[in-house]
């Protein structure tokens, strides 16, 4: 309706449209700050007035409070990210929160380098990537919490708190496979959604920790005659065991 009218708002912005503002996902969020972006408006129906069933703007609303504490937790101002509802057939108010987010963002300059960010570009690219590969987790982790439907502004600020995030980042599980415990039954890498698991018959099994996205399935799978997958809790995870050292000799029966 904004272009319609021919109503001006700030040029220093790209548009990215999308079906509905539940579709915008935390990792396009924090994709964005990655490639240089100063500022994120993500703009959705009115809540309530969703065309979906699903209500999407409300997951839009929750995932967007998550990210403002992540992007606390990292050292970015959280003003660069804002979430807006309007019906498309508020051109007036569309332009008026373009321009508002626009100035914000140009107050509070480029990013990692406003008001109490000082960050280091390179820094802040890391932390970043490292959050960004940590999304499926921290959606897995907070999953009820992303459902809620907030329906009271003043419940904004309590659905995640800084302790939380700060928790949740300290504590990140990590899944190991005991290679005393493997015996390469191959259960595991079956049901890995992401093709994680280093495997071959009679081969003692590694999580690829790169690939991981720790949704724990490993864990639950392994059989309990084996036991061979651990949870790790907040601490680095030992490094794989060499190639060469995988082959699981197995004993002839008499
Ligand atoms: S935790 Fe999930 S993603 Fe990671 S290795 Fe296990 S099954 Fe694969
Ligand atoms: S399910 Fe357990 S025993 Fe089987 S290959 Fe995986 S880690 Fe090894």
């Amino acid at each position: 309706m904004a272009g319609v009218s021919r109503l001006q708002y700030t040029t220093e912005t790209r548009l990215i449209r999308v079906m509905c503002s539940g579709r915008v996902d935390l990792e396009f969020v924090l994709r964005a700050f990655s490639n240089g972006m100063d500022g994120v408006l993500i703009g959705g129906c009115r809540l309530n007035e969703c065309n979906y069933v699903t209500h999407g703007n409300y997951h839009a609303l929750t995932m967007a409070l998550l990210c403002k504490r992540i992007m606390e937790h990292i050292g970015v101002n959280p003003e660069r990210l804002r979430i807006e509802f309007m019906s498309s057939a508020e051109g007036n108010r569309f332009a008026e929160v373009m321009g508002e987010f626009g100035n914000n963002v140009k107050g509070l300059g480029p990013l990692g380098k406003g008001k109490g960010e000082g960050i280091d570009q390179n820094e802040l690219k890391s932390k970043l990537g490292e959050i960004r590969k940590l999304v499926p987790y921290i959606k897995l982790v907070k999953n009820e919490k992303l459902a809620s439907h907030l329906v009271n502004p003043e419940e904004y600020d309590k659905l995640f708190t800084k302790d939380e995030i700060d928790k949740l980042f300290s504590e990140v599980i990590s899944y190991y496979i005991d290679p005393e415990k493997c015996q390469a039954c191959m259960t595991c890498a079956k049901r890995c959604p992401v093709e994680a698991i280093i495997s071959a018959k009679n081969q003692i099994h590694v999580i690829d920790q790169e690939k991981c996205i720790k949704c724990g399935t490993c864990f639950e799978v392994c059989p309990p005659r084996f036991g061979a997958v651990t949870k790790i809790s907040g601490e680095p995870v030992p490094p794989p065991l060499p190639e060469e050292k995988r082959t699981i000799v197995r004993k002839k029966k008499e």
